[in-house]
């Protein structure tokens, strides 16, 4: 059958879209289809267009974040289970990641456990929207507040959910999307920042062009700085017109395809496997609108290598959505031991999410796998 876990959902309309650039524009570098990719962002979003910057990958987002508002040797509270991405951002910032433990009802940080980490460097704290799930983030920007840390959302899975009926990346302080081939909507590769902070934003601008002052808006405008000085530590984080030509017709496709899509299989899933030994599914509040990126769940049988192998036998590819950065040797090597974390990754697979999913191809998962979880009972 061929099923894949996760997969880009491009055609006709991103081909033209990049055949346009290449044949009618011919500059492929950032320029004004990545002004017009802003834009558009920005208005899905309902911010002003200059506070979206847009980068070469989520990765890159979450670094030029944490090194707009951090200084080196500062402390992140971080959860452990997200992707080594958030980690890496935050050390390549020359910042201190500090491993948070998390809710085993979501996988979201666990707040009293943050608190618990807090400490002269704490700077900022990362909440990761784990399975695109923005869940009590409200709370979130609350202890930010009482503690006076600055917040950089990990929104890589999370373009175009919504909290308590706002927008992800309309609101709060520094909000990082990731636009790579799997996530909700992709440039190929790609990310950008919202950053409600206007200084923070213009670092970030900068910093994309190597902390070229200004340069933004110099590409914008068809020109580049010849003359110019520099004062501080600058990326080539930049995004290609390329790239911003593929996510303007994503950016059109998530409403009406790519969320529907993604609901629909996450809601078949939801009523197969609800109420199964054996398996544990995630909450999600119902005031939140969650497109889900992906699709994890619990093994609680203590069978999670029998059930993988049993789902891959059957032609059904499962993802680990994540190894625990803080049992990584780079980030100390499990020195630390958060309880939630490991039980979570001792547990958790991810079944295949994408909106070429038909449901016909759920149904058989679903089938396959309570069989499988059965044969354990
Ligand atoms: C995808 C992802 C990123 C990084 O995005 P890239 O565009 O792949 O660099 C960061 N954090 C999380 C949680 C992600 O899933």
């Amino acid at each position: 059958m061929g099923l894949r876990l996760s997969k880009s959902i491009v055609g006709k309309a991103e081909a033209e879209a990049v055949a346009r650039v290449i044949l009618e524009d011919g500059y492929l570098g950032m320029g004004n289809e990545v002004r017009l990719f802003e834009q558009e962002v920005a208005a899905f979003l309902g911010v002003d267009p200059g506070r979206v910057i847009s980068v070469n990958t989520g990765t890159a987002a979450v670094h030029l974040a944490v090194q707009a508002v951090c200084s080196p040797a500062d402390e992140v509270l971080v959860p452990s289970l997200t992707f080594l991405a958030s980690f890496q951002a935050i050390s390549a910032a020359g910042c201190v990641p500090v491993a948070c433990d998390i809710l085993e009802e979501t996988c979201t940080i666990d707040m009293s456990d943050a608190a618990k980490r807090i400490g002269p460097k704490t700077r900022a704290i990362m909440p990761v929207h784990y399975a695109s799930n923005p869940w009590k983030l409200d709370e979130v920007y609350t202890f930010a507040r009482e503690h006076n840390l600055r917040v950089i959302e990990d929104a890589a899975h999370a373009f175009g959910c919504r909290h308590n009926g706002k927008m992800i990346g309309s609101f709060g302080d520094m909000v990082c999307f990731s636009f790579d081939g799997i996530k909700n909507i992709t440039c190929g590769e790609g990310g950008c920042i919202v950053a409600h902070d206007e200084a923070a934003a213009q670092i970030c601008k900068d910093a994309r062009l190597l902390s070229v002052r200004n340069d933004t808006e110099k590409r914008y405008a068809g020109a580049r700085s010849w003359d110019f000085d520099v004062t501080r530590q600058g990326y080539r984080y930049h995004m290609s017109n390329i790239m911003a030509a593929i996510g303007r017709v994503q950016l059109k496709r998530l409403p009406e395809e790519f969320g529907p899509a993604r609901l629909k299989l996450a809601e078949l899933y939801r009523q197969k496997l609800s109420g199964v030994d054996g398996i544990k599914l995630f909450r999600t509040d119902p005031n939140d609108h969650v497109i889900p990126h992906i699709f994890p769940i619990l093994i609680t049988s203590g069978r999670k290598k029998e059930v993988v192998e049993g789902l891959d036998a059957a032609g059904i590819p499962t993802g680990v959505h994540y190894k625990p950065n803080h049992l990584l040797t780079f980030y100390g090597g499990g020195s630390l031991s958060l309880p939630v974390t490991e039980r979570v990754y001792a547990q958790n697979i991810t079944l295949p999410l994408h909106p070429e999913i038909s449901e016909a191809d759920a149904n058989f998962i679903c089938a396959k796998l309570l069989k499988i979880v059965r044969s354990f009972a």
